[in-house]
């Protein structure tokens, strides 16, 4: 049999179909088996995702709702369980006011210091405080203070959410300065970024300062903000 009539036998759009169907599902089961983490959105749009950890906190939260609802901005709120248990009127005031909610752990230990079950123990259980008060399931879950290993994905995934980390960060150990926490994201700030930012556990005050500067030093520089759900779902 010559190479033409092998073509004639093997007809090439099924054959490619095929083999796209092939390379998806095993796409699919590595996702499944070593999910990736999330850094930034693709895109070369001016976009990016302001995203706060560790509240609802009555000191600071409240004050970042309103000034993202001053400025007509949507943010997304990695919140713990814990917390939300204690405030879960200020949850309903993020979430009533259009912000994403997001899965931060239940009590915001280290997540790759403990065994599989209690990994999903903290991931399902803040999940399911978040859907009584929200009616929502959750999209993506951060790992406190970054510590996460494969079983921390998976137990994510396997709860239909991807691991989200972060692009840059507007808080440091080195300054607490609102002007130059402004500055360093402004610097830092490309398309598709995702912001990191906090509203609890620490004094956040400066948070608070900086967030307006924030927004208007990137609005200067042509970028509009949106939830994490609607930046990770934008392809250029
Ligand atoms: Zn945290």
């Amino acid at each position: 049999m010559n190479l033409m009539a092998k073509y004639e036998i093997i007809k090439p759009a099924p054959f490619l179909a095929a083999a796209l169907a092939v390379s998806y599902f095993f796409l699919n089961l590595i996702y499944y088996i070593n999910p990736p983490v999330i850094f930034n959105g693709i895109t070369d749009e001016k976009i990016v995702a302001l995203t706060f950890d560790d509240g609802p906190d009555p000191r600071f939260s409240p004050e970042i709702v309103r000034i993202l609802n001053d400025y007509r901005i949507k943010g997304t709120f990695f919140v713990v369980g814990e917390q939300v248990e204690k405030y879960p009127e200020l949850l309903k005031l993020e979430y009533e006011a259009g912000h994403e909610i997001a899965n931060h752990s239940y009590t915001h230990r280290n997540m790759d210091s403990l065994d599989r079950t209690a990994v999903r123990e903290e991931i399902t259980k803040t999940n399911g405080i978040i859907y009584k008060y929200t009616g929502q399931d959750v999209n993506w879950f951060r790992p406190p203070r970054c510590k996460y290993d494969l079983k921390v994905k998976q137990e994510a995934k396997h709860q239909g959410m991807d691991t989200v980390l972060w692009t840059s960060a507007a808080e440091s150990k080195k300054t607490c300065n609102p002007d130059e926490m402004a500055l360093l994201v402004a610097a830092q700030a490309r398309p598709g970024g995702i912001i990191l930012l906090h509203d609890s556990r620490l004094d956040r005050s400066g948070t608070v300062r900086a967030l307006p500067m924030i927004i208007e030093s990137l609005q200067l520089q042509g970028y509009r903000f949106v939830t994490l759900s609607e930046l990770l779902d934008r392809k250029s």
